[in-house]
This record gives C-alpha cells, structure tokens and sequence, in this order.
C-alpha cells in the first residue's frame, strides 16, 4: 500500500492540467487571468487555474456547436462511439492513483475513498452508458396500414453541464455518460473548489478519440460562466448539479433568455426515520452514522435529520456518538483516514456558523461542535451531533452541508412522518422498522425521490437518483437519465397512395 510519505511525495511531483480545454486543446483564459485552487488538507495553493469568463464561454460553446451540428460524434456508427466511452472509462481505471489524487486534493477527501470509490465509480458509470449505445431502439407507432410511423431518439445538441464540488468525477459522470452516449456536446463546468479531475477527465476523453470540440471544459467563478451558460443560444440543456438557490437562479436565466430544457438536482435535508421496532440497532446506529459523516457530511442526499422515536432517542444517540469518536478527522493523504477535510474556508465556516446557530436556538452539542486539525492549517471539523432539536429549528430546516446529525423525537408514527416531510427539500430518506407492511406503507408516505429501508445511501448506477420538491426534478442514473439527454422525434410515412 502507498504510504502517506509517498502520496505526499506525489502530490509534490504533480502537474496539473490548469487551463480550459476547448476544441481538443488546454488553452489559457481569454483575458488571462487565473485564480488559486486551495486544498482543504492545508489550506495551500495547489496550482493557480485559467478563469474563463463570457468570451471563453462563447469560444466553449462555439466548439460544441460545431462538433455537433458536423455529426462527428452524432452520426459516429453506435459501434464506434460505444468503442470511444469503452475507452474512456478504461483510460479513467488506468489513472487511477492521479485521478485519486487530484480529487483528493481539490476537495480534502480521503485517498481511501476516492481511490476506493469516486475514480471506480466514475469508470463504472461511463462504461455503463457506453454499453447502452448500441442497445437503445426507437419505436414504430401503431398507426394504420396507411401511415408508418418511425418514433426515434435523437440528441439535444449541446449540453452544458454545471456540477458542483462534493462528487466532481462521480457527479461529471452522471452528466457525461448519458450526454455523450445520446450524440451531444457537452461543456462541462465544474466547481472553482474542484476544477482538476474535469480538466483531466477531458484530456482523457481525447486520448480515448472522442472527437474534438465534443467535450470542453470551462473553469472559473460560478456566477459568471454558470449564468452565461444559462443565457447562451448555442445551448440546447442545462444540466445542473448544486445548491437550490443557484438551481432557482439558473430557472430563472433560462426563463428570461430562450425555452432550453433544464434539469435541476439540488440540495437536501435527507431524514432517517427511526421506528420504535428497529430490528438491529447497531447496524441501523452504524448506518445512519456513515449516512451523515462520510465525506464529512458534504453530500446532497445526507441523513443529516435523525427522527427517532423517543423511546429509542437516548441509546441510538450513544451509539452513533461512539462511531463519530472513532472518526476523528485526519490527513486526506493518510491512507488510513476515514474522514478528510472541508472542501474550503468558507464552508468551514458556515458549518460552523450552524453549530453555533443551533446553540443559540435552544439545542444541544452533544459530540463534536468545534474545528480540528487548525495546526495543520486545513479545514477539519469532527463527528457533530446536536441534540433537543424542533423541525422548526433552522438547523433543521436548512442544508447544513458538514458532518453534523440534528436529533428530533416522536410519539407516534404519524408524527414521524409528518416531521420527515415537514421539510422544503426531498431527496431522500431513510425509513428503519422490521415490519415489512408498515415499511411499504410509510415509504410511499415519504415525500423523497429514494427511500433506503433498513440501510443507507447503498446505490447502484441501474437505479435513478434525483429529488422531489426543492430537490430539484430529472433523474441522474439508470436508463431514465437518457430521457434528459435526448428528444423524441415523429417521422410519419403516408403509405396510402
Ligand atoms: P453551488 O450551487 O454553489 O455550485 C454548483 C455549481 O454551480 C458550481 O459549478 C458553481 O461554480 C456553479 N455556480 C455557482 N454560482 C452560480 C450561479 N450564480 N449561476 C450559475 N452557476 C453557478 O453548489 P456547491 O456548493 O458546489 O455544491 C453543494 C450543493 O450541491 C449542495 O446544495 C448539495 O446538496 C448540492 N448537490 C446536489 C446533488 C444532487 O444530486 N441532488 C448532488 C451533489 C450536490
């Protein structure tokens, strides 16, 4: 096994890729400007990266819009681009330990994890929707003897792809692999946190001979390049990953400019509802747990709302406290660590912000609650339980986005579930009791776009994933993604004559 000493050798020699890629090309900014990509481990600058505004947006967008509208890669046989995403997610195995690292360092995740799960996951998913292309079939409509009717899938052109930081190969991913499986150009535009993996991924993409101009990637500030994506009539769909209130602006810029198609996966304040019948409750302390801590808690369908019944609240408390103790956060590089860093001082701050804003609404800390790790100069904040939380408590009803557990109590089942959809968001949920008929019937009861039954977060890219209500709508995963990446064309045939 790599030792820490020489991960942190690595990510010394490490060069990389900093600028746009555009048309097959790393190119600087425009304007030529950079700005510092700061790991969360340290707080150090990584390396200083192109800041692409609105003309690096149009020369983005004006590759695309050439790749797709030539057919290089849309009218490619299935065959032959089915070969090229092959390639792609075999190039992203053999990458593994680089790719591992620069995700390890943009976001302060664990090398175990990244190299355990972000970097195969991602391969996994791109082979996934490779194995499609030569699978999908259109329709003939059951029209009459007069008429054939041919019902076909096509591409939507040009999509740009907007993610954010917690997941940004798994998440370029769940926009990629279907985008381009569908025939489109994709420009891809990850977060100012997490722009390396991307720039990597697409100069990978290349050495796969996905042809140029039909992945480009566009790094700098959010606000800027985001809005211009929104508003620009050479894109045909906005794909968009992150918070609910940049999801609201982006409806808002493509309401206002032309009627592209968008689909929104947002944010969450995903419950884990504890019934007095739980059948294990180790398992279920153990889960719900991991549920809310792994990734230090940045991540959109975290159980971050324990809604126990209160019979149980005291010993289920306990537990998940003894677990968030033996994950004191560490090194990212360490490769024994199992809870890394904040993705950056801001987010560290406004986890923070929100521990101490449940103290002065009346809650209890009852683990963690303060910053870890400061020598290091890292972001760090450890295991976070507040305790007496209401559901009308802010730290309840907002996305906190930090390992940190609110704690609500019940009476009765109907209680339970009024508190787990008492909430704006619905990505998800989780739902813990050993009786089967009431599993089924609360679980059609909960107002989330998945509900995990006796387990969390377990996934699997044959499935969707997206939200109902503040959540967003469309489904990343599964062949419904394909759905958001194509349109349905009718081409009628009058036979009659
Ligand atoms: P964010 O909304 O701040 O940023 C997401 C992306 O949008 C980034 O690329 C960012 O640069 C860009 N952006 C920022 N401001 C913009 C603007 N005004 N116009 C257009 N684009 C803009 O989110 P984040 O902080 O990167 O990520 C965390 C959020 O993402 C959380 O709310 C989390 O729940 C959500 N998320 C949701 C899912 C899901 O599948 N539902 C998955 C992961 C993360």
């Amino acid at each position: 096994m790599t030792t820490t000493a020489e991960w942190l050798d690595r990510a010394a020699q490490l060069a990389p890729r900093n600028e746009l890629f555009i048309d097959g090309r790393s190119v600087p900014a425009a304007s030529g400007q950079t700005f510092d990509d700061i790991a969360g481990r340290d707080g150090s600058v990584i390396t200083r990266v192109a800041q692409g505004d609105t003309e690096d947006v149009d020369r983005a967008v004006g590759a695309s819009r050439a790749a797709f509208d030539d057919g290089r890669w849309a009218r490619q046989t299935p065959a032959d681009r089915k070969r090229v995403l092959l390639r792609l997610a075999e190039l992203v195995r053999t990458n593994l330990d680089e790719l591992a690292l620069l995700e390890s360092l943009d976001v302060g995740k664990p090398i175990r994890d990244t190299l355990a799960v972000d970097v195969p996951s991602c391969a996994t998913t791109l082979q996934w929707y490779a194995e499609t292309i030569d699978k999908t079939y259109g329709e003939v409509g059951p029209t009459g003897p007069d008429a054939l009717s041919l019902v076909t899938r096509e591409p939507i052109g040009v999509v740009a792809a907007i993610v954010p930081w917690n997941y940004p190969l798994i998440i370029s991913a769940w926009k990629l692999g279907p985008a381009l499986a569908a025939g489109n150009s994709v420009v891809l535009k990850p977060a100012s946190q997490s722009p390396l993996s991307a720039l990597r991924l697409a100069e990978l993409a290349s050495e796969a001979r996905l042809p140029d101009g039909v992945l480009n990637v566009v790094t700098g500030p959010g606000a800027v390049i985001g809005n211009a994506l929104a508003r620009h009539p050479g894109v045909d769909k906005i794909a968009f990953t992150g918070s609910t209130e940049v999801g609201k602006s982006l409806l808002r810029a493509v309401g206002d400019s032309d009627v592209k198609a968008i689909s929104l996966e947002l944010g969450g304040k995903s419950p884990q509802v504890v019934l007095a019948d739980v059948a294990d409750l180790d398992a279920a302390a153990s889960a719900i747990g991991w549920g809310i801590f792994y990734n230090s808690g940045q991540t959109c369908n975290a159980g971050s709302r324990l809604v126990v019944h209160r019979s149980l609240r005291e010993e289920l408390v306990g537990r998940i406290a003894e677990l968030g103790a033996r994950l004191a956060p560490g090194e990212p590089l360490d490769p024994r660590t199992r809870l890394g860093a904040i993705v950056d001082d801001r987010q560290l701050a406004k986890v923070l912000g929100y521990i101490d804003l449940g103290r002065e609404e009346g809650a209890r800390i009852v683990a963690g609650g303060a910053r870890a790790r400061e020598d290091s100069g890292g972001y760090f904040i450890p295991p976070t339980i507040i305790d007496g939380v209401d559901n009308a408590m802010r730290v309840a009803r907002e996305e906190i986005f930090g390992p940190v557990l609110t704690v609500t109590e019940f009476e009765d089942e109907a209680d339970a579930i009024r508190i787990a959809n008492d909430s704006p968001f619905g990505l998800a949920a989780g739902l813990w009791t050993r009786d089967v008929n009431r599993a089924h019937r609360l679980s059609r009861s909960i107002r989330a776009g998945i509900v995990w039954v006796n387990t969390f977060d377990a996934a699997d890219i044959t499935v969707p994933f997206g939200g109902f209500k503040q959540s967003g709508f469309g489904r990343d995963k599964s062949l419904h993604a394909l759905d958001g990446y194509t349109q349905l064309k009718t081409t009628w045939f009058d036979l009659s004559g």
